[in-house]
């Protein structure tokens, strides 16, 4: 099959015009006023895509490899106003939430000496889902790094948006793994951003329950967790059932969403704008954490849900308009062509940036050859919807009533500093001594450096030489 070119755009597409009558979802064709357009940084740990699960493993970190090609392809790192390369999270940082012990094992065991270590591959919960592959521990790091780093940043108060595609492991516990995840980039994520923002507000679009973020912070009412889900109860991981709503002072501030398979997008996204929109108005957000698993996709390998990569876009677009400092991240998602259409996708959505439907060309062109080099296939109608309008009225019924008892924004002070305030100031200021876009004069950034009272230039320097190495708009090619 000969490649030809076309130019329509994603608006022309007639797969995209007909919500409705077959209930697919519009594409986003809002104009970005320009003075409001948000500052938006993209982390991509270099080299993630590279690893390996295993032969027969469905979880493929080349989907990320494809996802930046396209990313790329579309020009988006033109319009993303920060790509960097996070440094690795360090041991002390994964304990930050992980149990030392655990953390010890990640770091030593090796396909090599698994054998030797069976006994804690069996209790860590390192088998079938969750196989130990070669530099796995360095795959975590990245993984977690980025999403440390885009909390930072989102501290800072440096970016508005922070994205990183390689995060969001969003069953990893303390003390264990589970479902293909080994560190829970997440709650380490979040934990970072309690440093700062008050309230956070966590959101899980993956067809699985985020059972490790909720249970993290199932006990306070600092960060409320709010996942959309298949349950039948025998369905990975069987929890996040209706009934689960937080405990003690956590009490109310965990919302679960249970959905059942085949769900279309007309409903799953009515039922999403009705939930968000209530929880934010209750919760008064200080900072959204969005879990963008596209296993939630129509033809996912795993999944059974019928949603379209425009509904899914649609999501992650209704979170964006909330104007909330806001952290995207992936997760699962298992037909690999069209994870990566769907995030190259939502990257476009937070960079207010319209995408024609034809994919750029690229060097894996062969991956999307069956589907004619398409951004948006058609993904729904697979599955049986086993939901019906009476189904969803009830949930939300029973989230509107659970929200009731939800206390209004509850004032948190912030009494301490986070102990690493200083090196986010210096990046911060890192930042503008680099920002080649405002010429701002010597003097000016000096000025500001006083304003703020925060370190010298020259604590500036060597922060720039250890910390966090900016690659720059052309950077993310050479990450390839
Ligand atoms: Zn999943």
């Amino acid at each position: 099959m000969v490649r030809i070119t076309q130019s329509y755009t994603f608006s022309d597409s007639p797969y995209f015009n007909d919500r409705g009558v077959h209930g697919h979802a519009q594409p986003i064709t809002e104009r970005v006023n320009p003075h409001s357009t948000p500052i938006v940084s993209y982390y991509f740990p270099k080299g993630v895509g590279e690893h390996h699960y295993g032969q027969y493993h469905p979880m493929k970190p080349h989907r990320l490899t494809l996802t930046n090609a396209l990313v790329m392809g579309y020009g988006l790192d033109k319009k993303i106003h920060n790509i960097y390369n996070p440094p690795l999270a360090s041991r002390a940082e994964l304990e930050a939430y992980h149990d030392q012990e655990y953390i010890d094992f990640l770091s030593r065991v090796t396909p090599q000496n698994q054998t030797e270590m069976k006994h804690l591959i069996d209790s860590f919960n390192c088998t079938e889902d969750c196989p130990i592959f070669a530099d796995m521990f360095t795959f975590c790091r990245m993984s977690a790094g980025g999403s440390l780093a885009a909390a930072r940043k989102l501290c800072a108060r440096t970016t508005d948006i922070a994205i990183n595609w390689s995060g969001g492991l969003h069953h990893a516990k303390r003390g264990e793994a589970s479902g293909f995840c080994y560190v829970n980039d997440i709650v380490l994520g979040i934990l970072e951003l309690l440093r700062y923002f008050p309230r956070v507000l966590y959101i899980d679009i993956d067809i699985h329950h985020g059972d490790g973020v909720e249970h993290a912070f199932y006990h306070t009412n600092r960060v409320m967790t709010v996942s959309f889900h298949k349950y039948t109860g025998d369905f990975f991981p069987g929890t996040g059932k209706l009934e689960d709503n937080g405990a003690g002072v956590g009490k109310h501030f965990c919302l679960n969403v249970p959905l059942q398979d085949g769900i279309t997008d007309d409903m799953y996204t009515t039922l999403f704008k009705h939930v968000i929109e209530n929880v934010c108005q209750r919760f008064q957000p200080s900072a959204i954490v969005m879990q963008c698993g596209a296993d939630s996709l129509g033809l996912d390998r795993l999944g059974a849900f019928n949603l379209s990569i425009a509904a899914h876009g649609e999501c992650v677009n209704f979170v964006r308009m909330q104007k909330v400092p806001l952290m995207v991240v992936g997760g699962g998602g298992y037909t690999v062509k069209n994870v990566s259409r769907c995030w190259t996708y939502e990257t476009s959505v937070l960079v207010g940036q319209q995408l024609p439907d034809e994919l750029p060309a690229t060097v894996y062109d062969s991956w999307f050859r069956d589907s004619q080099w398409k951004l948006h296939p058609p993904l729904t109608g697979r599955v049986q919807n086993q939901n019906t309008a009476a189904s969803l009225q009830r949930i939300m019924r029973a989230v509107d009533q659970k929200l009731r008892y939800l206390e209004s924004a509850p004032s948190i002070q912030m009494n301490e500093l986070p102990p690493n305030l200083e090196k986010w100031l210096a990046e911060e200021l890192k930042d503008e001594l680099m920002d080649t876009r405002e010429d701002r004069s010597m003097a000016q950034k000096m000025e500001l450096f006083e304003q703020r009272g925060v370190p010298q230039v020259a604590d500036v320097q060597e922060a720039v030489d250890v910390g966090e190495a900016e690659v720059g708009e052309e950077g993310l090619r050479q990450l390839q």
